[in-house]
This record gives structure tokens, C-alpha cells and sequence, in this order.
């Protein structure tokens, strides 16, 4: 049941799109609906964009382009810094709306809006220290000049699972770069970044600037802007067979793109472990968001001697976690974002018993309403199983056996993927060593959530191109220019 305090919270989000500084219906008045998954309840309807609306945004975020562009770096970061001051001071509304439409307990969703805030902060930071270089070129023929510059307006697209931090983490360095932005935010959780639109105009950020299109029909609408040679640049979060064909589609720009795409995180388990810290650490990067993370540990590669223990100890925490509704105090396990969801859960759970592992807890779905599936724990999981190949996006934690370090190298980077990878080791020359075998764009070592605004985010091979955050960050959103003239 919606509460009342539920509901206020709701009405004070808008329901249209954001269009050049203006909230407005969709052109053909069609709407949808978004759910909590966690009852199935209609939380609220909000403008359903045809290719026109995408279009439109567009024309906006072009007109508002040259303006932001040329406004002081200073000033930007001023409007980004009063963006972070508001968030913080709306944490409550912020937290309570993501778990309301995305289902993340109540505790997580305070972290995400830590955590999507400081993008906000990070590259207000950021936008003050882009530079250029000056100098003789080698010949001693002339001078170069190097310079930053905006690449243009940018077509952003979010996913669900971390309504708030995934729009931030984007927003945040193309607004500090000079950028403007017509953003596409899942269709499951579109409320957060309508609210977020609303707090971005609240400080100060001019009509134009951030235009947010809500639809079912990302296919068609993301087409047509991708076509517009207006458009300079897409940044994508969300899964890997998407991004291809979105990076398809941007070829016909030749448009600069980041992908931030799915991952198959191992987590890697020595015998020379603090199997406590180890254990924590993997209730972590696994049950974090209900395990819908890209940065989940996907595969938990332990040494022989130690898996049974650490298989025990983690189903025993496992047995603990309250589940239910995100707002209900303690509950660990929230629903998954929608009954599809839970039916890959269980195949994938399914498969592995069927091919020999062995289940210790878990292991089914839990009957409606919502979609919840039990937090669920494996062992022995045999070579050739679905699990170990596809991203689980559910609480379903996976253990391999392995016997030395080779093996475990090599099981860890037995994936296409290559996100995050988590290992722990008390040995600091084998800790040394995993860096420098594991294919990854990240590494958690003896630490199971990576995750920070100033850090590179970011995946290699199938999990993407360019990097989120850090000093990397900003430069997703910069081109250059190099201009040679004679000596003076
Ligand atoms: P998804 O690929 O289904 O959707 C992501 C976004 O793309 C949504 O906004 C969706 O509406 C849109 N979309 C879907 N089809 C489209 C199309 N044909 N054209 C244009 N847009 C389209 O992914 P999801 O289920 O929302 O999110 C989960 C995936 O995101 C997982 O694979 C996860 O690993 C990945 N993810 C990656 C990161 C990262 O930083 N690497 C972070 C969070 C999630």
C-alpha cells in the first residue's frame, strides 16, 4: 500500500517531459505507467515521448548549446555545486522515491544518493581544471596551441538499476564540460530523473540545458536523434547487446561514444584470505541493489580448501536477511525489478543444478505480490553452466572450486566480459600479481564495492568503452584542437 507521506512525495514529481526549461505533455498525450515492484502497484503516469518529442528535445538542447558553451567553467561549476547542496538536502525524497520505483532497500538508496552526488560535486570540481598547452614546436617553427572544447549536444541513456547515480554520473561532466543533454532514462524508473530535472533547474541550470524524454519506445526515439547530425556524442549504460546496436547506430555520426556496458565480475578467493573480511565482502558485492550491479560478483572462484567454509559462512548470513518491501526496516532483499527478472534468476539457478551443482539455500521464487526471489547459494558449480557465462542480475551467489593460481587466473578470465573483478589475498606479491593477470577495467582487492566519483569507472573488452568519473571523466565530453601559428 502507498502511504500518505508515499504519496505527497509522488505528487511533487513531475509527470511531463522537460523540454527546453518547460515540463509538458507528451505531443500525442500518450503516457505510462511506472510500478513498484514490490507490490505491483501503479506508482504514477508519466508522458510516453513519440519520435517527435525525442526530436524536439533535441532542437532544444541545439538552441541551448552555444550559450552553455560559452558561460564561464566557473560558473557552471557553481550551478553544479548548488545541484549537489539541494540533492543533499532532499536525500530523504530522493532515497525514498528510488526505492519506491526501483526496490532497493531504503539504507542502499540513501548510499546511491551519496554516491550520485558526488558526481555532481566531483566535476564541479573537474570543470574549473581543463587546460590547454602552449609551446614551440620542435622545429622551432611556430607555436601550438592546444585547446578544449565542448563536443556538442549529447544523447544520454540510463538504466534502472541505479536510477539516480547512472544520470549524475553523466549529467554532471557534460554540463561541467560546457555540454548540453536530451536524457533517456529506463522506462521501468523514469521518476528519479524527472525529479532530478526539477532539482537541476532549481539550481540554476538554464532552459536547454538538461532536456529529459521519457518513453517505452527507446528503439524509435533514440533512432532518430542518433541520426540528427546535430547530435555530438551518446553515452550509454545498460546492457551489452544494446550497446552494439547503439554503437551501430552511432556510426553513422562517426559520434563519439561511452558505453558502460554488463559485466561478469569475478570474485577470487585465495587460501591465504581473511576469510572473514572475505566474507563480508562478498555478501557485499553480491547482495548490494538485490544483485542487479554490474559490479556484482558474478562467479566465486575459491581455493579447494577453503570453499566449503566460506560456502557455510556465507549461507549462514545469507539465512539472515530479512527480505520484503525496501522500505521496511532491515529488509536486506528487495524485489527484482520485474517478474522477468525472477524467471532468469531461476533459470539460470535451475541449469546449474541440473548440470551438478549443489544448492544450500534458496533456489525459487517467492509467490506475489512483487517479484521477489529468494537470496539463493550454490557450490560446485560445473564448468559449461549458464550462470557462469551470463550476468545474473539476481541474489544468486555461485561458487567455483580451484586449486592454484593459475587456475583461478584463468577461470577469472574465462568471460567475455571484463568490468570489475574482486580478489583477496593477505600475500601481497600474489595481490600484485592478480593486477597484473586479471582482464579488467576495475579490481576490488581485499574490498568488495569499487565504486567512487573520483575514480575511472569503466570496463574492458565487452563491458565498454571510455570511463564515468575521475579525472577521466570530464574528457568523455572534451574535444581538441590544435592550432599552430609562426613564431611571434
Ligand atoms: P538495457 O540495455 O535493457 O536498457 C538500458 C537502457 O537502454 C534503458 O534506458 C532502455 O530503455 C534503453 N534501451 C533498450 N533498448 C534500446 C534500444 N533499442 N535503443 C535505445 N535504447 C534502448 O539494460 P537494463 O536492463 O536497463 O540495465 C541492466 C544492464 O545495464 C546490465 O547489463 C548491467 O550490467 C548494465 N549496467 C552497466 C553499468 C556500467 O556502468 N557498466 C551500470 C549499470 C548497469
Amino acid at each position: 500500500m502507498i502511504s500518505q507521506g508515499e504519496h505527497d512525495l509522488l505528487a511533487d514529481v513531475p509527470d511531463g517531459l522537460h523540454i527546453g526549461g518547460r515540463w509538458r505533455p507528451a505531443a500525442a498525450g500518450a503516457s505510462l505507467a511506472v510500478h513498484d515492484p514490490a507490490t505491483g502497484e501503479v506508482l504514477k503516469e508519466v508522458a510516453d515521448a513519440s519520435v517527435d518529442d525525442g526530436l524536439a528535445a533535441l532542437d532544444a538542447a541545439d538552441a541551448a548549446f552555444p550559450g552553455w558553451a560559452a558561460t564561464p567553467a566557473r560558473d557552471r561549476a557553481e550551478i553544479l555545486r548548488r545541484a549537489f547542496d539541494l540533492l543533499t538536502q532532499r536525500k530523504e525524497q530522493f532515497a525514498l522515491l528510488m526505492t519506491l520505483e526501483m526496490g532497493k532497500p531504503l539504507t542502499e538508496a540513501r548510499g546511491e544518493v551519496a554516491y550520485g552526488g558526488e558526481f555532481l560535486r566531483w566535476f564541479g570540481e573537474e570543470a574549473a581544471r581543463v587546460q590547454g598547452r602552449y609551446g614551440a614546436n620542435p622545429e622551432g617553427t611556430g607555436r601550438m596551441i592546444v585547446t578544449q572544447h565542448p563536443v556538442g549536444p549529447c544523447y544520454l541513456i540510463t538504466p534502472w538499476n541505479f536510477p539516480l547515480a547512472m544520470a549524475t554520473r553523466k549529467i554532471a561532466p557534460a554540463l561541467a564540460a560546457g555540454c548540453t543533454v536530451v536524457i533517456k532514462p529506463a522506462a521501468l524508473t523514469p521518476l528519479t530523473t524527472l525529479y532530478l530535472a526539477q532539482l537541476l533547474a532549481d539550481a540554476g541550470v538554464p532552459d536547454g540545458v538538461v532536456n529529459v524524454v521519457t518513453t517505452r519506445a527507446s528503439g524509435p526515439v533514440s533512432e532518430a536523434i542518433l541520426r540528427d547530425p546535430r547530435l555530438r556524442k551518446l553515452s550509454f549504460t545498460g546492457s551489452t547487446p544494446v550497446g552494439q546496436q547503439l554503437l551501430a547506430q552511432a556510426a553513422g555520426g562517426v559520434l563519439r561514444t561511452s558505453m558502460e556496458l554488463g559485466g561478469n565480475a569475478p570474485f577470487v578467493v585465495f587460501d591465504d584470505a581473511d576469510l572473514d573480511k572475505a566474507v563480508d565482502g562478498a555478501v557485499a558485492a553480491k547482495f548490494r541493489n538485490i544483485g542487479q550491479a554490474c559490479t556484482a560478483a558474478n562467479r566465486f572462484i575459491v581455493q579447494r580448501s577453503l570453499a566449503d567454509e566460506f560456502t557455510r559462512r556465507v549461507t549462514r548470513r545469507v539465512e539472515s536477511f530479512r527480505v520484503g518491501r525496501g522500505t521496511e526496516d532491515g529488509v536486506v532483499i528487495g524485489p527484482l525489478i520485474d517478474d522477468r527478472a525472477v524467471a532468469k534468476a531461476d533459470e539460470l539457478v535451475q541449469d546449474a543444478v541440473r548440470r551438478g551443482a549443489t544448492l544450500h539455500t534458496g533456489g525459487a521464487a517467492i509467490d506475489g505480490p512483487g517479484s521477489f526471489y529468494r537470496a539463493t547459494i550454490l557450490s560446485g558449480v560445473r564448468a559449461g553452466s549458464e550462470i557462469l557465462r551470463e550476468e545474473i542480475f539476481g541474489p544468486v551467489l555461485a561458487v567455483v572450486p580451484f586449486d592454484d593460481e593459475d587456475e583461478a587466473v584463468r577461470l577469472a578470465n574465462d568471460t567475455e566480459y571484463g568490468l570489475v573483478s574482486y580478489v583477496y589475498t593477505e600475500n601481497l606479491a600474489r595481490g600484485q600479481r592478480m593486477i597484473e593477470r586479471l582482464a579488467t577495467g576495475m579490481m576490488g582487492l581485499n574490498i568488495g564495492v569499487v565504486s567512487n566519483a573520483a575514480a575511472p569507472f569503466g570496463g574492458w573488452k565487452m563491458s565498454g568503452l571510455g570511463r564515468e568519473g575521475g579525472a577521466e571523466g570530464i574528457h568523455e565530453y572534451l574535444q581538441t584542437k590544435y592550432t599552430l601559428t609562426p613564431d611571434p
